[in-house]
């Protein structure tokens, strides 16, 4: 066996082929010594990648769990509750909506009535009463997709402890034309492969002329899809949610 290969034999952990050296940030027992994702600390708990709240049940059994310390993941959870209800206001608001889209959701809103009423505030109308614009907090999005692609990342490229990205945009679907919609769906040529046996590379298909090309990941359909692949010089993880929200997060070497 020569010293590469023996990076890639790897019977503990289902459903990932990639690099073991980052095995201490891909796994959590409360036995062993894991770090976590978000910060390097010690991990003393774990998540999912993508969290519940983005997802309707039943749950796809084969999420990604990755090692966290408590303190990333409490963090976390309350600007990834706002995204969630955020994109179904927006939508509920745009279109005209009767109801909120996600069951999910409309139970937040039942049991907790200051976010709904929140977005409510954010709301500004027209004389005629149509919504003119919805204002939502940056911070908080941003925050939840930089730790969605770390996420991402470390799980299908083998890509770990990625500073912030050069570019975070993110789109909700009206604000879309159809070309930027056709080109942000379309599926790139990679330039550099994946680490050979990370996650990333299951999903490229090669084609005659030996052309790699990264899929979407669905998660779940029509809910949650993410693409993340690697070029020369940069690191791109993409993410739609609800097929509603669009974004993008670009790393530049
Ligand atoms: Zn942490």
């Amino acid at each position: 066996m020569d010293s590469r290969q023996k990076y890639f034999i790897n019977n503990e952990l289902n459903n990932y082929y990639g690099d073991i050296r980052i095995l201490e940030f891909l796994k959590y027992d409360k036995k062993g010594d894991f770090k976590c994702v978000y910060c390097g600390e010690k991990a003393d708990s774990r998540e999912h990648i993508p969290s519940k709240v983005f997802l309707n049940e039943p749950f796809t059994t084969n999420l990604a769990i990755l090692p966290s310390c408590k303190k990333c993941n409490n963090s976390y959870s309350e600007n990834e509750q706002y995204l969630a209800c955020l994109i179904d206001y927006v939508q509920y608001k745009m279109d005209n909506l009767k109801a909120v889209k996600r069951s999910k959701i409309q139970r937040t809103f039942d049991s907790r009535a200051n976010i709904e009423s929140e977005f409510e505030n954010s709301t500004k109308y027209t004389l005629t009463g149509n919504v003119e614009y919805i204002e939502y907090n940056d911070y908080k999005i941003k925050n939840i997709l930089l730790k969605l692609s770390i996420g991402h990342a470390i799980y299908t490229l083998s890509l770990i402890h990625l500073d912030e990205p050069n570019i975070i945009n993110y789109k909700f679907l009206p604000e879309l034309t159809q070309e930027e919609l056709d080109n942000f769906n379309s599926e790139p040529v990679f330039d550099i492969l994946p680490e050979i046996g990370s996650r990333g590379a299951t999903y490229i298909s090669i084609l005659e002329n030996v052309i790699p090309i990264s899929t979407w990941n669905i998660i779940q359909d029509g809910q949650y899809r993410f693409l993340a692949f690697q070029e020369k010089s940069t690191i791109t993880v993409r993410i739609v949610i609800g097929e509603y929200f669009y974004s993008e997060l670009i790393w530049e070497n």
